[in-house]
């Protein structure tokens, strides 16, 4: 059975536009423009995933999570804008697994639907732990360990020093193994969301850590997708 999803917009051709982006990816889409609808459709459906706009007409997405989460298991994935970040906190808070910023590379938003179904999906088998699983907060890649709690990046044994937005990057990249982050998510996690400069920075970070990384020790982590972003894939 197709995993059915809520398309929760009152945009309507951007509804439009990412119920295309599902249906070609083998999802079931049905729509609602307003929150009130919204809520009447996810109590009288078992949807698997709802994507919820948070800017809504009727009643706005954060109050629809609130309501929504007294009693339903569905996994809420929001979108929000670039600068509500209150809402982002707020939403995760009111209990949404994941957000995505609008505007958005579509890849972003279906690798990020695939991991949400696979982590929270209500009636799958429980999903396999992936290669990036945390283990005592190590992250790992290749013979590449990150240790969070002690702040040490090391390969093969031999430590790497990286500066903190580096670290950041790299801790970042390897938390979302084979999703290609968006040059722009990446900004907000690593400088913050009130950063107000450059996502070239972005690159230069990238760079930093090929340098450190990919150049030294003879491997390719960061994979660049062209016009989107990045991602570390899994081995
Ligand atoms: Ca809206």
């Amino acid at each position: 059975m197709n995993e059915h999803i809520l398309v929760v917009e009152d945009e309507e051709k951007l509804a439009r536009f990412i119920e295309l982006e599902l249906v070609h990816e083998g999802y079931t889409v049905s729509k609602a423009f307003d929150g009130r609808t919204a809520l009447e459709e996810a109590e009288k459906n078992n949807y698997n995933l709802i994507l919820l706009d948070i800017m809504l007409p009727e009643l706005n997405g954060l109050e629809v999570l609130r309501r929504l989460n007294k009693s339903n298991p569905t996994p809420v994935i929001l979108l929000t804008a670039r600068d509500a970040v209150m809402d982002k906190v707020a939403g995760l808070d009111a209990g949404a697994v994941d957000y995505v910023t609008k505007p958005f590379a579509i890849e972003e938003l279906l690798a990020r639907i695939r991991v949400a179904l696979k982590l929270h999906g209500t009636d799958s088998a429980p999903a396999k732990p992936a290669a990036s699983e945390k283990s005592e907060g190590t992250l790992k890649w290749n013979e590449l360990e990150l240790n969070e709690p002690r702040h040490r990046v090391t390969f093969a044994g031999r430590e790497i020093n990286l500066t903190n937005r580096e670290f950041i990057m790299l801790k970042v990249l390897l938390e979302n193994m084979d999703i290609v982050m968006s040059r722009d998510t990446l900004l907000e996690r690593v400088c913050g969301y009130d950063y107000m400069g450059e996502t070239n920075v972005v690159d230069v970070y990238i760079r930093f850590l090929r340098t450190k990384i990919d150049e030294e020790f003879g491997v390719k982590m960061i994979q660049t997708v062209r016009g989107v972003g990045y991602v570390i894939k899994s081995e």
